[in-house]
């Protein structure tokens, strides 16, 4: 009944790509006088709550990463220079590359302005090759439009992704069939699709550090200890993605949350940690271009009760200012004072058709976004 499908009888051709840096590699581009330079595209350093959005391949060399705060980013390197995002130009590259990825395949799934997966199976002008369309892809990028990308191919999207981060940047990876299964053992369990870093810790005190480890586990007992997503580990450490590239995918909403180490009891703690989440979402919605008009906290207490309170607006919002605000207002109304809360999260949705203030619809059809 658990049989896993052999992966070599369902051969397809997957790529990856991801842009380097992106952000970053736009301003570089646009702005001569950053090229070479430590840059952070990102929130100024001054006042609470700004985060790197991207920084450059010189920047990182100073350990600066993206979702870091541009606090710590200024004291990791005091010289790094803090550059506002652009999102309606890094919007009209995006546009551009996909341009470049419509040549060979409409199979075509952004997963945010710099990122797809690609189904080339059936590539439009028979070149047959994942590997050579691949390289075909990155050469138009740096000719037409002078970025370099990373590119992931294998035979699903969980390993093409894996792939593409390997030898970045301006990396090109293949990962096939007869390797996929040693690559998968070798691999790190917080590598793993939809492993955050609360299920990172609890793998690690279980004894589970690579996929090898994972892979002696049977699918019940991964479910028994991970919940239903154990299904999708089971397979995944096996080398099988049955997921589709999915050209129509609708974001319907976008969402970050935050399991604590110990419980929350103070409403200031509480606050704080919203606003974290807060900067992450908006990052998100600038990533995918949205406005969404209902905001959504979600509690989970101790005892693993969990609760949603939601606000609806009569126009989109994307600012952290208001998500944050309304986010603590919904935990206000919950009254969490001496409550035990495990983990919070916000989320932002109906980004479609205009919905009355007054109607409090649950959105229970949720598609949460996986960002790795
Ligand atoms: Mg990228």
């Amino acid at each position: 009944m658990n049989k896993v499908p052999d992966p070599n009888k369902t051969q397809r051709k997957i790529i990856h790509i991801d842009m380097d840096a992106f952000y970053a590699s736009v301003e570089q581009r646009d702005n001569p006088e950053y090229r070479g330079k430590p840059i952070v595209v990102g929130g100024s350093p001054q006042g609470r709550g700004g985060v790197v959005a991207t920084a450059s391949y010189e920047a990182r060399k100073f350990g600066i990463r993206s979702a870091m705060s541009s606090k710590k980013a200024m004291q990791l390197c005091p010289h790094v220079i803090f550059v506002r995002p652009r999102f309606a130009a890094y919007k009209e590259v995006s546009v551009k590359i996909r341009e470049i990825f419509q040549r060979y395949t409409d199979l075509i799934e952004p997963l945010s302005l710099d990122e797809a997966y690609l189904d080339v199976t059936n590539d439009k002008l028979n070149i047959g090759s994942a590997i050579e369309i691949a390289q075909q892809i990155k050469q138009a990028i740096k000719d037409e439009l002078q970025l370099t990308a990373s590119a992931g191919v294998s035979i699903n999207k969980f390993v093409a992704k894996i792939a593409s981060d390997i030898n970045k940047p301006d990396g090109l990876k293949f990962i096939g069939p007869s390797n996929i299964e040693a690559f998968m053992e070798q691999l790190p369990v917080e590598k793993f699709f939809g492993v955050g870093r609360v299920t990172a810790e609890k793998m690690k005190r279980m004894q589970l550090y690579t996929g090898a480890d994972l892979k002696k586990l049977t699918e019940a007992q991964l479910v028994l200890h991970f919940g239903k997503v154990g299904k999708f580990y089971y397979k995944i450490v096996r080398g099988v993605d049955d997921r589709e590239v999915q050209p129509h995918r609708e974001t319907k909403s976008v969402g970050a949350e935050d399991t604590f180490a110990y419980d929350l009891t103070e409403p200031d703690e509480m606050n704080v940690a919203l606003d974290k989440i807060a900067v992450i979402v908006c990052d998100r919605l600038h990533r995918y271009q949205l406005k969404g008009r209902t905001v959504t906290l979600k509690i989970k207490y101790s005892d693993f009760k969990q609760i949603t309170r939601n606000h609806s607006f009569g126009y989109g919002i994307a600012d952290l200012k208001t998500i944050s605000q309304t986010a603590k207002e919904l935990l206000l109304k919950t009254e969490p004072a001496d409550k035990k809360i495990r983990l919070l999260g916000i989320t932002l949705s109906n980004f479609g058709e205009i919905v009355h203030p007054l109607n409090k619809q649950n959105n229970s059809s949720q598609l949460e976004l996986f960002q790795e």
